[in-house]
């Protein structure tokens, strides 16, 4: 690491740390890639109409992923927010004023719930109220069937396709037959699901009226995102957004999700370097770094490490490392902590719902690897019994 790493947070008193837990915005997210750097400084110094640069943009996205329509949001749960607020109020400017009063709007987002998940809350800040359907052992057919009703603004579902599939949820394909056969419309969360390529848009291609992407998984600025769907639903959610202040006088709850117009054209930018990227390359260079670190611990008794061989969503490779008490004074847990104490400090975790220490290298370079290996591995034999 050169001798400017993180110069500009030091001269604040801050100390720039090691990112070994991937993509958490916690963190900051992601780093913007050179060539969408490079767009995003040409773009600086030209004022442009906000509505026409998202409309073109917008209609650019859509045809490189074959969906209907596109819009740039200030992340994928402003994404989230806007679709409940477009299938809510639609394109009706008093109940886009309204929002996020409810009355005389269905408001009620259904969702399995098995599948409640953290980003959820984002499909409330417009004013409606999630609404579990099924229980913890599973949702039914009959279940979806009978929850959906005048007051349902959507369904909403969240895919994870580097997970299991879970047999007792309702798969998408049932929810969308089911949600559109009593007309009402099917929002999903795919925020990560940007590789393989063909999964980059893939649900509404399936038929979802609305789904999200999170730009920041893909080297566009990390308060980015993008909503995908239908030409209606993407038309409501433009007339939700921030631009519409100043271009229609028209007071939508968008207005705080404001994105600039270097940030639309990062994400312009950085969907045609993600589908023209080799990636081969970009996998080969991750297993490399998840690889480096394995190899410095391999011959360290007293811990488990186990490859991550995943290539799906936007987070492939990493590892997982358990750490034997009976061997070593320290735990997993506490070993996470150690490590943010060390020079420089190495942040992972330990993640909800799991045992494990779980690294990822998305970002981290080469060199700051081979500093997270070498480092994990001298802290514990100090620690050993
Ligand atoms: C990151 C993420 C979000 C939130 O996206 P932002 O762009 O950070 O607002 C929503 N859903 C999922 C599944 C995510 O991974």
């Amino acid at each position: 690491m050169n001798s400017k790493w993180g110069s500009i947070y030091q001269e604040l008193g801050l100390e720039p740390i090691i990112n070994a837990t991937g993509s958490v915005t916690a963190l900051g997210g992601s780093i913007v890639a050179e060539e969408v750097r490079e767009a995003m400084e040409l773009s600086n110094d030209v004022y442009i109409p906000m509505t026409e640069l998202e409309k073109k943009v917008g209609d650019e996205i859509a045809k490189i992923l074959d969906v209907p329509a596109a819009y740039i949001t200030s992340g994928a749960g402003s994404a989230l927010t806007l679709a409940a607020a477009a299938f809510m109020a639609g394109k009706d400017d008093d109940k886009i004023q309204q929002l996020p009063n409810t009355k005389g709007m269905p408001n009620k987002i259904l969702i399995q719930k098995r599948q409640r998940y953290w980003y959820d809350r984002c499909m409330e800040f417009s004013g409606g109220t999630l609404v579990e359907i099924g229980t913890e052992k599973g949702t039914s057919k009959n279940d979806l069937i009978n929850a959906i009703d005048s007051e349902t603004a959507c369904v909403h579902y969240p895919v994870y396709e580097q997970d299991e599939v879970d047999e007792n949820i309702l798969s998408l394909e049932e929810v969308i037959e089911i949600t559109h056969s009593k007309n009402k419309p099917v929002s999903v969360d795919a925020a990560g699901q940007i590789y393989p390529l063909e999964n980059f848009g893939k649900y509404v291609k399936m038929g979802a009226d609305f789904q999200c992407i999170a730009a920041k998984y893909m080297g566009a600025p990390h308060s980015t995102g993008i909503a995908l769907g239908t030409k209606d639903v993407i038309d409501s959610i433009s007339r939700h957004s921030f631009v519409g202040y100043e271009s229609r006088r028209i007071r939508g709850i968008g207005r705080p999700h404001k994105i600039d117009r270097q940030e639309i054209i990062g994400v312009y930018t950085a969907v045609k370097r993600w589908m023209g990227l080799n990636h081969e390359e970009r996998l080969s260079y991750e297993e490399t770094k998840t690889l480096n670190i394995i190899n410095e611990l391999s011959a360290i008794d007293g811990i488990k490490v186990k490859i991550i061989d995943n290539i799906i969503g936007h987070q492939p490779f990493g590892l997982s490392l358990n750490i034997d008490s009976n061997v070593y004074k320290t735990n997993n847990h506490d070993f996470v902590e150690l490590l943010k104490n060390s020079t420089p400090p190495i942040w992972t975790r330990v993640p909800d719902g799991e045992d494990s220490i779980i690294i990822h290298v998305f970002g981290m370079n080469i060199e700051q690897s081979n500093i997270v290996g070498k480092v994990i591995k001298d802290k514990l034999e100090e620690l050993k019994h």
